[in-house]
């Protein structure tokens, strides 16, 4: 077994033991990198001299007994995540040479806690896509099959952690950009409560509906980050002051009397792949042979998701996206003309079409005699979806329903039909809306071989129960030991 092959709690123990040294982890990490990614794609830029500085500070940390829970981890982070000195491109164009002069958050909590950051992540531009075959840079394919796309927007993220390019990764999730990625790779990821995680540092889409969270080989490798990157951060307004509990060590608790909620309405979806039906079902038997119960719930209004996030989404990104003007920093269109005239230069070439498309659709959604009908409306349709959520919560701890309608798609399926990719959100786009924590957990193959994730959510604050029923899930389903085929 090769070093890039450990999971974190693994590696984390060798390390602690000495019987690998964090230098040796990260050099494996970087080699596995240097042999894949020139076909995968995962990295937009990888950091190995930073990486390697890390990991001998972490190596002196262990020899002065000072190791902390990631120390010497080598992680991949999404090109979204501010990181100091390491450029920062959100897979645009416009921000093409932007090197942030300060980390995030999340970034601060990770080195912190001693982990290894080896690089950036590929992404769908600003995170809006589900394939990330709208990054404006490079294709990421998935290490599964190279024919099709590792889904997005966190496919860099989950790609390098399905190929063992990193021991877990960041990602973030503003309608199911870590859920649906890590099912289509076959790893774990979780979309924390909105809140549990600083946003500060993380280039917004849309400030009400995302979150940065971890993607891991397994949910304990989740647990682990998670209890790293959560907590109150006075720099970010909606992050919540809550203690952070060790989601690690709650994972071997008993469960107790938990109840499984599953919605009737996602049961009858058009459209829904039959391999995805079957391992979903499959996946609920697996849990209720673990003494879970399992129950019918309703979520009445989750059939109007798509249509209140493809209003919601796009008119705060036509506001967060605003700030690229070609003036403060990242790309000007040098073509000459007035002022109004480079603004609209920069931002036609800087941005991608389907950026473009959010800016046109959210800035006609807040505008005078539209905002009524279309923002104030989804918004009220958000409530709506959100006391669902509270009132089936009151007859289940978890809910379960299956992550994507289908496997990944091959490249050029869906991307280039935006209605298509829109509704390919269904079962992901409505614990943004709702605020709740929901994590994808692998639970089988399509007939074709790729992989399929099971989604559960849980109440606000619910990462605890969440984690443990995936934990118990996968213990059970045992399908930890399947990897893409890429040793030939
Ligand atoms: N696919 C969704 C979108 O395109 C969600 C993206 C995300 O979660 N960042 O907006």
């Amino acid at each position: 077994m090769q070093p890039y092959q450990l999971t974190i709690a693994e590696a984390s123990d060798l390390l602690q033991a000495r019987e690998l040294s964090a230098e040796e982890l990260t050099r494996s990490v970087l080699g596995r990198i240097e042999a894949l990614d020139g076909e995968i794609g995962a990295y937009i830029s990888v950091a190995a001299d930073q990486a390697l500085a890390a990991a001998r500070r972490a190596d002196e940390a262990f020899s002065r007994g000072e190791a902390g829970p990631l120390t010497g981890i080598p992680l991949a982070v999404k090109d979204l995540i501010c990181t100091r000195g390491v450029a920062t491109t959100c897979a645009s164009r416009i921000l093409e040479n932007f090197v942030p002069p300060y980390d995030a958050t999340v970034i601060e909590k990770l080195r912190q806690a001693g982990a290894v950051v080896v690089g950036k992540a590929n992404m769908d531009e600003f995170a809006m896509g589900s394939t990330t075959e709208n990054s404006g840079l490079q294709p990421t394919r998935n290490p599964w099959n190279g024919g099709h796309v590792p889904g997005g927007s966190s496919g860099g993220s989950a790609a390098a952690v399905a190929a063992d390019m990193c021991l877990g990764a960041l990602g973030s999730d503003t309608g199911g950009s870590i859920r649906q990625p890590a099912s289509h790779c076959g790893v774990v990821g979780l979309k924390p409560t909105y809140g549990r995680v600083s946003r500060f540092g993380l280039v917004a889409f849309a400030s009400s509906l995302d979150q940065i969270g971890p993607l891991g080989k397994s949910t304990r490798d989740c647990a682990r980050l998670l209890s790293v990157i959560s907590g109150h951060d006075r720099r970010d307004s909606t992050s919540v002051p809550e203690p952070v509990p060790d989601y690690e060590v709650a994972l071997d608790r008993e469960l107790g009397d938990v109840t499984v909620g599953i919605p009737v309405e996602f049961s009858v979806s058009e459209g829904l792949d039959p391999d995805v039906s079957a391992a979903v079902q499959r996946a609920v038997a697996t849990i209720e042979s673990l003494g879970v119960r399992c129950r019918e719930v309703r979520l009445p209004h989750a059939q109007y998701a798509v249509a209140a996030y493809y209003v919601i989404a796009p008119s705060e990104a036509s506001s967060n996206l605003a700030r690229y003007d070609g003036v403060k920093y990242g790309f000007r269109d040098a073509g000459g003309g007035d002022l109004m005239e480079m603004y609209r230069r920069t931002r036609s070439r800087g941005f991608g079409a389907e950026v473009q498309r959010r800016i046109l659709i959210g800035t006609y959604c807040l505008s005078s005699g539209y905002y009524d009908a279309y923002y104030r409306k989804a918004s009220q349709v958000r409530a709506l979806i959100r006391e669902d959520y509270a009132r089936a919560f009151e007859s289940c701890d978890v809910i379960l329903s299956p992550v994507a309608p289908t496997p990944a798609p091959a490249f050029g399926e869906i991307a280039d039909d935006p209605l298509t990719m829109y509704l390919s959100d269904i079962f992901t786009l409505s614990a943004n809306l709702a605020g709740i924590p929901a994590l994808s957990v692998p639970c089988g193959f399509s007939s074709a071989g790729l992989p399929i994730g099971l989604q559960l959510s849980a109440p606000h604050f619910g990462e605890q129960v969440l984690l443990q029923v995936a934990h118990r899930y996968e213990q059970a389903a045992d399908l930890q030991g399947k990897k893409p085929p890429l040793d030939g």
